[in-house]
């Protein structure tokens, strides 16, 4: 690992200071991905500001029943938190089925957030990979690529995002609150990650220098039926083939009110389905409406030589997950 500075920011103005001051420096959160990548060579930050320690940990409940998740409150705390078990479980379930115990005990919100992509070419200096290193090529459109996308890819790159918790928040219609060197913005966690094009490095909208505050969960989904399920190799610490975050309201007659479905694992960002979502709101709560909803959604995958299983598999998840939540009215 090459060497680098390291500093403890105290508060946010310091940590933004920082930032520009210090030579290519990079923010730090729990560093259960970051530092990983600098162990592999992948990552070389100048200086590490750990922002681990920032005033930004508490979960805090809104006026109208929105909540508001800083930063750096770790992975298991928000999980266990009890207006995420209550009103929220698709987050809860989200988080529990991500990495292990310990790792979720250290990983902060914003971390899991802006964690990269596991593609195995990416995490191995020696193979081409445009995201790591723009225009070198990549390695997983010829090669082994079981686990990358099925939607949203480019010839450039066909990685994924590994993040759980981001599925369920896109899901829930979350927010990202930023602050930066131009002041603070707010970004949809639906907008927040990137399909890649031809600029694959760049997996975020994040702008140099900004740093993730809160996340703000909205009212409008709390305390609906909502669920998360992971299709996966290993019933732990293993990455989505294809998950499942979903929130599903049916009226007395029968007839979906609300619907918000989006897809892990299949693309370079969590897959919001607005073509099933449109489909689904208005008609019947039965398992021909979540068929045709997931085959719509569906009909734009281009599966990779070795993935074509993911479209199956995401169309029989996704109708099982909203089966199972029109069953609980
Ligand atoms: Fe790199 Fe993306 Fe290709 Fe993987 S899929 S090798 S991350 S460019």
């Amino acid at each position: 690992m090459k060497s680098f500075g390291y500093v403890r920011a105290r508060t946010t103005d310091d940590a933004l200071h920082s930032f520009v001051s210090l030579p290519d420096a990079r923010f730090l959160g729990g560093g259960t991905n970051l530092v990983d990548l600098m162990k592999l060579g992948v990552e070389s930050p100048g200086t590490l500001i750990d922002v681990s320690g920032l005033p930004l940990d508490t979960v805090g409940e809104l006026p109208g029943g929105a909540l508001r998740v800083g930063a750096t409150v770790r992975n298991s705390d928000l999980a266990a938190h009890p207006a995420v078990c209550r009103s929220r479980p698709v987050l809860a379930q989200a988080l529990l089925s991500g990495a292990s115990g310990q790792l979720r005990n250290v990983a902060t919100t914003g971390g899991n957030l802006l964690q990269r992509t596991r593609c195995p070419y990416f995490q191995d200096t020696g193979q081409p990979c445009n995201k790591r290193e723009p225009g070198s090529g990549c390695a997983a459109v010829e090669g082994v690529n079981r686990d990358h996308a099925i939607l949203g890819h480019s010839a450039h790159c066909v990685a994924t995002h590994p993040s759980d918790m981001a599925v369920a928040l896109a899901a829930l219609d979350a927010e990202v609150e930023l602050i930066g060197p131009g002041g603070g913005r707010t970004v949809p966690v639906a907008d927040f990650h990137r399909l890649p094009g031809d600029r694959p490095e760049q997996d975020t909208v994040i702008r140099p220098g900004e740093l993730i505050t809160s996340v703000v969960l909205p009212a409008a989904s709390a305390g609906l039926p909502s669920a998360y399920r992971k299709a996966r190799d290993r019933s732990s610490y293993a990455f989505a083939l294809v998950s499942v975050a979903a929130v599903l309201a049916v009226g007395d007659d029968g007839l979906i009110r609300y619907a918000r479905l989006c897809f892990g694992g299949v693309a370079h960002r969590p897959w919001r389905a607005v073509t099933a979502e449109a489909l689904l709101v208005g008609a019947p709560a039965d398992e021909s409406t979540f068929l045709r909803a997931a085959e719509a959604e569906l009909a734009a995958a281009e599966p990779l030589s070795g993935n074509a299983f993911k479209v199956e598999l995401a169309r029989n998840l996704a109708v099982d997950t909203l089966a199972g939540l029109a069953d609980r009215r």
